[in-house]
């Protein structure tokens, strides 16, 4: 099945991209998590990425298309994939089609900004394998430490509230529009983002079901 996440910055996209992985044995692309771990490394792409990625504002169309191009192109994709985190504007959603990638289905997870804003203040990252974490809703068994590979978890400089607020705006004139763009295409599920992480895993679950 190819799918894809879509949904505001922290409606839980990550989160609920590694339960589908593990409950369907297809891989997730992040675009957030591939840009987070080029920027790390110092690559060339890493260094293009940086400024927007840590402002809260969206990188080039063309970088986030040649990610996904790249990893969709190896044979672990090819049973399936959970694009998350991409397409985030329009002119995505068109490179996807153009490049002849056909999608299933299309995930929108919907949770307030209010909501938003109280989730983003409690969450942690791995900096090794980016699983993501929050203190109160998705505690790890041990404080800090990731519980898939012991990597030590941190707050990602984009979660600061003021950057936040930057991202929700730029969700809200880029993205969204993508709401619409998959609903005339017959793609669209709308899944309510509950306060418990399994809540929202079982409707998105019965929604790839049906
Ligand atoms: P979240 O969904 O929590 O905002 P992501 O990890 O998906 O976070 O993305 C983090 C940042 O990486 C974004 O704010 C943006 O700067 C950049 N980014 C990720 N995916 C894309 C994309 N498809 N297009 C443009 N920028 C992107």
């Amino acid at each position: 099945m190819n799918l894809i996440l879509l949904g505001a910055p922290g409606a839980g996209k990550g989160t609920q991209a590694e339960i589908v992985c593990d409950k369907l044995g297809i891989p997730t692309i992040s675009t957030g998590n591939a840009l987070r771990a080029a920027i790390k490394d110092g690559t060339e792409m890493g260094l293009k990425a940086k400024e927007a990625v840590d402002a809260g504002r969206l990188v080039s169309d063309e970088i986030v298309v040649g990610i996904v191009k790249e990893r969709l192109a190896q044979d672990d994709c090819k049973n399936g994939f959970i694009l998350d985190g991409m397409p985030r504007t329009v002119a995505q959603a068109h490179a996807l089609e153009d490049m002849g990638v056909n999608i299933d289905k299309v995930i929108d997870i919907e949770v307030s900004d209010e909501a938003i804003i109280a989730r983003l203040s409690g969450r942690r990252v791995c900096s090794a394998c980016g699983a993501s974490y929050h203190t109160e809703y998705k505690p790890s068994s041990v404080e800090g430490v990731c519980d898939r590979c012991n990597g030590a978890l941190i707050i990602r400089k984009d979660d600061e509230p003021a950057t936040v607020l930057e991202r929700l705006a730029t969700y809200h004139e880029q993205t969204e529009p993508l709401v619409e763009f998959y609903r005339e295409r017959g793609k669209l599920v709308v899944v309510e983002g509950q306060e418990k992480v399994e809540d929202t895993s079982a409707l998105l679950l019965a929604a790839l079901e049906a």
